[in-house]
């Protein structure tokens, strides 16, 4: 097998998990495992957080029934909805719990016949402009649901635009419009993602919904995921596939751009851009090999990475490399290459196998 694996630590998972719910003691919280569970697996997240997770969000009906394969029962919030009345009728026979975030899914809702009625969750648009009913529009939706027959429980919820920057003003002004909400009577609240279930108590409500921290990195840009007390899950590893010996003056890669400024050991490794590894990062990007960090040289390519262990005269092929996990913080190559976690956690590649220990 090719040397590149995804291994998925299950107990820092599990820990991860618990460490959001001591945040909000008290509260429950759906474990977000959309885009399967941020890229590690969602069917062995959720067998992994079964016993221990109040319930599970979803982005669609698709993943959904990933789920529903794995635990029939847990409670599963679809975060974007259903938009055509068949879809509350898989909905209602999956049993999953619904976001209804704009007219058009309130009117396809009213429409469905459905066997049993679902547990809805009204989505306030409280200012990031990207799903859910103004302030007016939501208390309509609530007058039309009162006694509609699709309705179990009623639920209010909302999301952040900036929860991952403390202080920013808008996060106070969308509390504001939420609580602008509150005589209307629901049976649940929900409003925090991972930033918010790490620092704004005040949006911790009834339901949390975190999703990146549960996967050990951080949502901030200047809070690591260490001192957050997160424990990284997901370690990329690949291997040292062959040695060479380059002169001084000699480029390495695509393109010639590194170019040894000394006689040079480079080392080929198993992991390129077509895995997920980001081609854009910058010079200087390092892997770890026997424990140390050293820099990446070259262009990444689609199957390949090559790596300067000049200064690590001990490498021998088969060593192991770590791209990021326990040595390299995702995040911190996340930032080097101007992006975050969430998005290299979920673009490791489908022929990457993950490994759960
Ligand atoms: N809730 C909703 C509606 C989301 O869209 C997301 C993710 O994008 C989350 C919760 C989880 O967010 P995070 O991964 O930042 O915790």
């Amino acid at each position: 097998m090719r040397p590149l694996v995804a291994t998925v630590d299950l107990a820092a998972l599990r820990h991860n998990y618990q460490l959001a719910k001591q945040c909000a003691p008290g509260r429950k919280a759906f474990a977000v495992v959309k885009a399967n569970a941020y890229g590690h697996g969602a069917a062995a997240a959720v067998e992994c957080l079964r016993d221990l997770a109040d319930g599970f969000a979803v982005a669609s009906l698709e993943e959904a029934e990933q789920v529903r394969l794995v635990d029939a029962s847990a409670r599963l919030l679809l975060l974007e909805g259903c938009f055509e009345p068949s879809e509350y009728v898989a909905a209602a026979e999956l049993g999953l719990d619904v976001a209804v975030q704009g007219q058009a899914q309130l009117d396809a809702l009213l429409a469905a016949v459905i066997e049993r009625p679902l547990n809805l969750w009204l989505k306030l648009d409280s200012g990031m402009h990207r799903l859910g009913f103004s302030v007016d529009a939501l208390r309509r939706a609530h007058a039309r649901l009162q006694s509609a027959p699709q309705v179990a429980e009623l639920n209010l919820m909302s999301h952040f635009a900036c929860a991952d920057e403390r202080g920013h003003p808008l996060n106070e002004a969308q509390l504001d419009e939420f609580a602008g909400l509150l005589d209307l009577a629901f049976d649940h609240r929900s409003f925090a993602n991972s930033a918010a279930v790490l620092t704004m108590p005040a949006a911790h409500m009834d339901w949390l919904r975190p999703g990146i921290m549960l996967y050990g990195a951080t949502p901030f840009a200047e809070l690591s995921a260490e001192a957050l007390g997160l424990k990284p899950v997901m370690t990329l590893t690949a291997s040292i596939i062959a040695i060479r010996e380059v002169p001084a003056g000699d480029s390495v890669g695509y393109g010639a751009g590194w170019v040894a400024r000394r006689p040079s050991r480079i080392a080929t490794v198993s992991c390129g851009y077509a895995d997920g590894y980001p081609r854009t990062v910058p010079p200087g990007t390092c892997v770890a090999i026997r424990g140390q960090r050293l820099p990446l040289a070259g262009r990444v390519s689609m199957d390949m990475l090559a790596v300067d262990i000049t200064d690590l005269p001990q490498a021998v092929l088969g060593d192991a490399v770590e791209l990021w996990g326990n040595e390299i913080p995702i995040d911190e190559l996340a930032q080097a290459c101007g992006t975050i976690g969430y998005e290299l956690l979920t673009k490791v590649t489908q022929r990457v196998p993950r490994r759960y220990i």
